[in-house]
C-alpha cells in the first residue's frame, strides 16, 4: 500500500469543515457527559453552565479543567475508574493501568468505541511516521502498567503491521532473539531503552546494526527533537528513527511524517486540543509559533472521558502547511511543566540539560537524571547524576567534572554537583525519570 495517509479524509480535512464536524460531536459529548457524571455536572453547575452552552471549541474556555491529580486521588480512595466514568461495566471491555509519568498511576477504561477511536488516531500517527503493513515491529512496551503496551500494540495491528510483544525486562534475550530473527524489523519503546540497549550490546558483544532493526518507533519521552539525540540513535542501530507522542489518557497520538516538521496532532473528530499559559490559565490561539500548555478534550469518548484535562506538556505550535499536506496542526514539546526545575529564578526543563550533555560525546552518554533534596526554587542543583561513556578513565574525570560544570553554566546558567555513573544506570527500559524529588 503506497497511500500516503491513514485517514486521507479527516487528515487533510480544511480547517473549517473540520470545525463544523467537531461542534457537532462536541456538543453531544458535552450532553452525555453531564448527564451520566456528576463529576463533570458539578464542574457545569460550578460556573452555572448547562451543556447547551458549549456549541464550539471557544466555548470550553468557559469551563473549568480537568486535573490528572483529581482523577488519580479517587482511584487511590478505591475507585475502580473514578468520577469520569461516564458508561456502565457492561459497555467497559478494558481498564489499563498507566505508569504515570508524574506519580500518578491511573487506571483508564475502554468501551468497544473507545477502542475503536484510540486504534483509529493510533494508526494515524503511525501511518505518518512511516509504519506500513509490511512492517515487523517488537513492542517494547510494557504490558502491564502502561498503555503503550496492549493499547498501541492494538493500533499497530489496526494499522495491519505484524507486532511481536516482548515487553520490558530481559534485555539480553531481546538481542539475542533479535540477532536470531534475520528478517528486517522495527523497535518500538522508549528513545532512552534504545541507548540503554546499547550498552547492554556492548557488553555481549553485539553490534546493534548487524540486527537488520532499521526502523525505530519512539515514544513515552520527549527529547527526540534535540540536537545530537535522534542522531545517536540512528548511528548506533544503523536505523531511522521517527518521535511519536501518546496521551494515553486522551487515546491520542501525534508522530512525525517523513518531512520532520514536527509531531502532527492525530484527533481529528475524536478529541479538541487548547493552548493554555500554564501560569495565567488562559487560551493562547492555536496560531503558528505560539508556546504554551496542551489541553485535551475528548468528543467522542464513553468509558472515561476527559473534558479541558491539562496535559502538563509545553509545546511549541506550528500551523504553517507541511509538505505532506496534512492540516491539522504541528507541534514539538519542550518538557513537561512539572518536570521544569526552577534555579536561581531561570525555568530548566530536563531537554535543555540534555542537550548540552549530548554535545560533549563522546565522553558522556547524554543520559543524566537531577536529584532534588529540597522543593525549588534553590540557587543550584544539589545532585545531577550524569552518565560517563564507557572507556573513559578514572583520571580524565576530573577535568570532565569541570568541563561539564562549566557548559552547565554557560549553556543554562546555573551551577550543579555533578555526581558520575556508569553507563546504561540512568538510561532505563520504561521511561527514564530526569527528576527525582526527595521531599
Ligand atoms: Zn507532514
Amino acid at each position: 500500500m503506497s497511500r500516503p495517509y491513514w485517514n486521507e479524509t479527516l487528515e487533510t480535512l480544511p480547517a473549517g469543515q473540520l470545525r463544523k464536524l467537531e461542534s457537532a460531536a462536541l456538543q453531544k459529548q458535552m450532553a452525555y457527559v453531564y448527564a451520566t457524571s456528576p463529576y463533570y455536572r458539578k464542574k457545569f453547575d460550578s460556573v452555572g453552565l448547562k451543556p447547551a452552552d458549549i456549541q464550539c471549541q471557544e466555548d470550553l474556555a468557559k469551563l473549568p479543567f480537568t486535573e490528572k491529580t483529581e482523577l488519580a486521588q479517587t482511584q487511590r480512595e478505591g475507585e475502580l475508574i473514578g468520577p469520569n466514568q461516564c458508561a456502565s461495566m457492561e459497555d467497559i471491555i478494558r481498564i489499563v493501568g498507566t505508569g504515570g509519568t508524574s506519580g500518578q498511576p491511573m487506571r483508564l477504561a475502554w468501551t468497544q468505541n473507545d477502542v475503536r477511536g484510540y486504534n483509529e488516531m493510533g494508526a494515524r500517527a503511525l501511518w505518518a511516521m512511516g509504519c506500513r503493513p509490511s512492517d515487523f515491529v517488537v513492542n517494547c512496551f510494557n504490558y502491564s502498567i502502561y498503555a503503550g503496551g496492549v493499547t498501541d500494540h492494538m493500533a499497530f495491528e489496526t494499522l495491519g503491521a505484524t507486532v511481536l510483544p516482548y515487553g520490558v525486562g530481559n534485555s539480553r534475550r531481546l538481542l539475542d532473539m533479535k540477532a536470531d530473527m534475520k528478517v528486517e524489523k522495527a523497535l518500538y519503546s522508549t528513545p532512552s531503552y534504545a541507548i540503554r540497549l546499547a550498552s547492554v550490546a556492548e557488553e555481549m558483544g553485539i553490534n546493534l546494526r548487524d540486527l537488520n532493526v532499521k526502523k525505530g518507533f519512539f515514544s513515552g519521552e520527549a527529547g527526540m527533537q534535540v540536537p545530537g539525540y535522534r542522531e545517536r540513535i540512528e548511528n548506533l542501530w544503523g536505523m531511522e528513527a521517527h518521535d511519536l507522542y501518546g496521551m494515553a489518557e486522551l487515546g491520542v497520538q501525534s508522530a512525525e511524517c517523513e518531512h520532520n516538521t514536527g509531531l502532527h496532532f492525530s484527533g481529528a473528530g475524536e478529541v479538541i486540543a487548547e493552548l493554555i499559559n500554564p501560569d495565567t490559565e488562559e487560551v493562547i490561539p492555536m496560531e503558528h509559533g505560539q508556546i504554551g500548555e496542551l489541553v485535551f478534550t475528548n468528543i467522542n469518548r464513553e468509558a472515561s472521558p476527559l473534558v479541558r484535562m491539562r496535559t502538563h506538556d509545553y509545546v511549541e505550535v506550528y500551523t504553517d502547511p507541511c509538505p505532506c499536506g496534512r492540516t491539522g496542526f504541528r507541534f514539538h514539546t519542550r518538557g513537561r511543566t512539572d518536570d521544569m526545575v526552577v534555579i536561581k529564578g531561570v525555568n530548566i526543563f530536563p531537554m535543555a540539560i540534555q542537550k548540552t550533555l549530548l554535545a560533549m560525546q563522546p565522553r558522556l552518554t547524554g543520559e543524566f537524571q537531577m536529584v532534588l533534596d529540597k522543593a525549588p526554587p534553590i540557587d543550584y542543583l544539589p545532585i545531577l547524576k550524569v552518565e560517563v561513556a564507557s572507556g573513559q578513565p578514572a583520571a580524565a574525570l576530573p577535568q570532565l567534572t569541570e568541563d561539564v560544570a562549566l557548559q552547565l553554566y554557560k549553556q543554562l546558567g546555573f551551577s550543579a554537583n555533578i555526581e558520575f555513573v556508569k553507563a546504561g544506570e540512568i538510561a532505563s527500559e520504561h521511561k527514564t525519570k530526569r527528576v527525582i524529588r526527595n521531599y
